[in-house]
């Protein structure tokens, strides 16, 4: 079985992508049960594809196998795209996502509902054993609705409203949300471009 190390260290990330490449023969394992360096690559890149593609190459630098690194993000049209790359440390802080989701109402404080629109994005990066590189990229269209409603998930879910829904992110059993996210999107987009691997 040909093994697919994955960059990140989030359980439930590698169960999803586990399920996919398993059907192509691949055996997923973490970085880190594979024995690479702990330390963390920094994510400078302006883009989803240059962040994920930095963390995919930062290890098969290390290894040269198959590696596949994923980043996402949230981007508000009425923002101009952000918080777009920055979303995990948009209000300043890495992962606080009660400031990050305050400080998103009050920079969109007195828009209308159609000013309100937003999309998630996950970009993965695919990096063979000879260096061949596939991108991945999924997207969620929705809004940001005016307060948080529902406890599930996590980041930004309780404010993102998905298009045809409606309830939040976080108001959907997580297997509704992994049905139509971003994530799901792009691991689809994946699977299409493995059958072409
Ligand atoms: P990551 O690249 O998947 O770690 O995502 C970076 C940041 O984007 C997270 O810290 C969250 O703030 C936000 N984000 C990404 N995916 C989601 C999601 O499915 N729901 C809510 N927030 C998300």
């Amino acid at each position: 079985m040909k093994r697919i190390i994955v960059a990140s260290r989030n359980a439930h990330k590698i169960e999803e992508i586990e399920k996919i490449t398993r059907k192509y023969g691949f055996q997923v394992v973490s970085r880190d049960d594979a024995g690479l360096p702990k330390e963390e690559v920094e994510e400078d890149g302006k883009t989803f594809e240059e962040n994920s593609y930095k963390k995919a190459k930062a290890i098969w630098d290390i290894c040269h196998e198959m590696v596949i690194a994923d980043d996402s993000g949230l981007m508000v049209d009425a923002l101009g795209g952000a918080p777009g790359v920055y979303s995990a440390r948009f209000a300043g802080e890495d992962g606080n996502y009660q400031r990050n989701n305050d400080l998103l109402l009050a920079l969109l404080d007195g828009f209308s509902e159609e000013n309100r629109g937003a999309k998630f994005v996950t970009v993965i990066t695919l990096i063979d054993p000879e260096g061949n590189t596939i991108v991945a990229r999924g997207e969620c269209l929705g809004s940001i609705l005016g307060e948080p409603r529902g406890e599930g998930g996590f980041g930004y879910d309780p404010l993102f409203l998905p298009e045809g829904y409606e309830v939040s992110f976080a108001e959907m059993a997580s297997e509704e949300k992994n049905a139509i996210s971003h994530r799901a999107r792009a691991l689809e987009e994946l699977e299409k471009r493995l059958k072409e691997l």
